[in-house]
């Protein structure tokens, strides 16, 4: 199989699954108890928390660690609201974030609170005039994503946050697509919270974080014994935390020369689907995720070229969602307005350091196959 998904998943490094077996098998012990056997469990949290925070810029306090992305967003939107006096206020977001987001200002939208959605230009770049604009009194949060998972587009965070700032509200950004792919500092974003999962940098399924600043007024998320510091209770995912721990480490260590040849690689897929004569426009922004490519193909069907390709041993996303009677463009698709003769045939190839130039081959070549059919 070609794998050509890495922001759906990545595989799980050997690093990573190696660092986690003693937490799998005999170190077993629960961090919260008392007797020696639990020393080793509590300094592994504690080292790995320590590294994660040193590659975002963060100091170990502010890392929680949670059970992947779609968590960390919940409990970012979630906790801050719910310490809104009298449960109003409004949230400030994008039309183009991850479902993760949007259906949790859904469900707040549904409890009394106000939710802003702005428009983004035709690679989903989200405007600072348009969010200094919607900056209006009795806004308590605006969360706009580090980068985004169909287009892999890179938004301005850093301006975006200092916008924030100069109205005193808090600002958080989901940076799942972003940690361990491009340099992502807190200090330099001037975040408040930020959103991060294991599997997207080749670590394990089922376990994230989320960076809270010193000082940030939230309520805890998840109540029970108290761990996190009583902010995210349950009993910690040892070897989730540590191969997170090890995967971001190597993320880091290679994260330069694996973007310079993931761009390569991409660079080389567009050249040879221009040189086929293949009729297609790109959605991703100039600045984007290493290896990352929405493309939209002239008079095609995503879903077509999606199954044709698996057919193939070929395996990449769709940008738009099927159910099945209908094909329904996504939300970011639509966002975006891609001109009408391409939308339908949007697919998002994301690249990683995994794939080489055979592959990137095989896969134009079946593209071609496919469109002289
Ligand atoms: N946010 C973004 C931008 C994502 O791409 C994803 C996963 O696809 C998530 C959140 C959810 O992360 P998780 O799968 O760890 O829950």
């Amino acid at each position: 199989m070609i794998y050509a998904d890495h922001a759906a998943t990545t595989r799980l490094s050997p690093k990573a699954l190696e660092a986690m077996r003693p937490w799998l098998e005999e170190e077993y012990a629960n961090p919260s108890t008392l007797y020696s056997f639990s020393r080793n469990a509590r300094r592994a949290v504690s080292e790995a928390r320590e590294k994660i925070a040193s590659a975002i810029g963060a100091n170990a306090d502010e890392i929680y660690f949670t059970s992947g992305g779609t968590e960390a967003d919940n409990w970012a939107l979630k906790s801050i609201a719910f310490r809104q006096p009298n449960q109003r206020g409004r949230i400030i977001t994008s039309a183009v974030e991850h479902h993760a987001i949007l259906n949790t200002c859904a469900f707040l939208e549904r409890i009394g609170f106000e939710v802003t959605y702005l428009p983004v230009d035709r690679h989903g770049i989200v405007s600072c005039k348009d969010l200094a604009d919607a900056l209006i009194k009795g806004t308590v949060l605006v969360s706009v994503m580090t980068a985004n998972n169909e287009l892999g587009t890179i938004e301005p965070i850093a301006e975006l946050a200092e916008a924030a700032r100069q109205h005193n509200v808090l600002f958080h950004t989901d940076a799942v697509q972003a940690v361990g792919h491009i340099p992502v500092n807190v200090e330099k974003l001037g975040v408040d919270l930020l959103s991060a999962s294991a599997h997207k940098f080749n670590g394990p399924k089922g376990i994230g974080f989320l960076y809270i600043r010193k000082g940030t007024a939230i309520e805890a998320f998840i109540h029970g014994g108290g761990q996190e510091k009583g902010m995210r209770s349950g009993t910690e995912n040892i070897a989730g935390i540590v191969g997170m721990a090890a995967a971001l480490e190597e993320h880091l260590e290679t994260m330069i020369e694996d973007a310079v040849q993931c761009e390569r690689l991409r660079a080389k897929l567009i050249d040879l689907l221009r040189k086929a004569g293949l009729d297609f426009v790109i959605n991703s922004g100039e600045s984007h995720i290493p290896g990352s490519l929405s493309i939209s193909f002239r008079g095609a069907k995503g879903e077509m070229l999606l199954h044709r390709l698996d057919l193939m041993g070929i395996a990449i996303a769709v940008g738009s969602a099927c159910n099945a009677k209908e094909t329904k463009l996504s939300h970011v698709i639509q966002a975006i307005q891609i001109p009408e003769e391409y939308r339908n045939g949007t697919v998002r190839i994301t690249l990683g350091a995994d794939n080489d130039d055979r592959q990137i081959e095989e896969i134009a070549s079946g593209l071609n196959r496919i469109f002289a059919r």
